[in-house]
């Protein structure tokens, strides 16, 4: 059981790194992959904790990257923490969303919705990556509503009123940047139903052509005819899928192992991955 993407507090997670590896043990993985937000923060806790509770981690960062307007997510598996590039990259878009923020709640506030920015601001974990998660997150502690989807549906969506974009690196620029930090490229729920329009499959084979390694076929926000697509162009493609969570911990109904990756293709991460190693007890 191979689960190879899930959010801490490090981003838009509700559980401390430690304790998403709590939660992997508990669920019965084999290896957990740890991918925050724009964020390498949550690497070095749950590094300790899957040494302590042994349970192999591979460390990874969920990059957010911007198509024309539209977000596309990439999964980086094993990158160099260090790497210059990626960091700077990953530093900006953080300020970005620190800016969008404060642009949304004002927008929010402007339209008589009860929230301020300090109320948000005290839902994230000092030095992580913030998000419309934690503008949610603010509204639930305010009693405004009685959960994130709520805040989602009525408020934060992408088509919604309040949306604000932020700063995020072209994708084909993104996997060309996690291949030059050694890491492994995976895109991720390009078929999402939430996201408005899917990637095209033009894009995703752009996307190969620059060093993507694998496509995230199965997730829960895939529909059956989605993850048949999507596995016969990796196919095509001659890239590898695989299959996660996306757990957010009390954030999302998403379940920790409901979907999951074969140890072919974690083997096959780890043998192009020259960034930094899995973490193994
Ligand atoms: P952002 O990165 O700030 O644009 O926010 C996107 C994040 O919000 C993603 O990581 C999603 O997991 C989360 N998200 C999107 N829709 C929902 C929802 N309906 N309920 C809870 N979280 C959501
Ligand atoms: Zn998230
Ligand atoms: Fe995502
Ligand atoms: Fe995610």
């Amino acid at each position: 059981m191979i689960d190879l993407h899930a959010h801490s507090t490090a981003s838009d997670g509700t559980e401390a790194p430690a304790v998403v590896v709590e939660q992997a043990v508990r669920a019965g993985l084999t290896t957990l992959g740890l991918t925050d937000h724009d964020t390498t923060l949550g690497w070095d806790e749950a590094s300790g904790a899957a040494l302590r509770l042994g349970m192999p981690l591979v460390p990874g960062i969920e990059v957010s990257c911007s198509r024309r307007g539209r977000s596309v997510h990439l999964l980086a598996y094993l990158p160099d923490p260090d790497h210059p590039g990626l960091r700077g990259e990953l530093e900006r878009a953080r300020t970005s969303r620190d800016t969008r923020l404060e642009r949304m709640v004002g927008l929010m506030a402007a339209d008589g919705i009860p929230i301020t920015l300090d109320e948000v601001l005290a839902q994230v974990e000092q030095g992580a990556t913030a998000g419309r998660p934690h503008i949610a997150d603010a509204l639930v502690a305010a009693g405004v509503v009685d959960h994130r989807d709520e805040a989602f549906a009525r408020w934060l969506g992408n088509e919604g009123p309040y949306y604000v974009g932020h700063y995020a690196p072209d994708p084909v620029r993104a996997v060309r940047l996690v291949r030059s930090a050694g890491g492994v490229a995976v895109v991720a729920h390009p078929h999402s139903v939430y996201r408005g329009r899917v990637l095209s499959d033009g894009l995703l084979e752009e996307m190969a052509g620059a060093g993507m390694a694998g496509i995230e076929a199965r997730h829960r926000d895939h529909t059956p005819e989605a993850v048949r697509h999507l596995t016969d162009l990796a196919g095509a493609l001659g890239l590898f899928t695989t299959g996660s969570s996306d757990y957010h911990g009390a954030g999302k109904r998403n379940r920790l192992g409901e979907n999951t990756t074969d140890p072919e293709v974690l083997a096959r991460i780890e043998s192009l991955a020259t960034g930094t190693e899995v973490v193994r007890p």
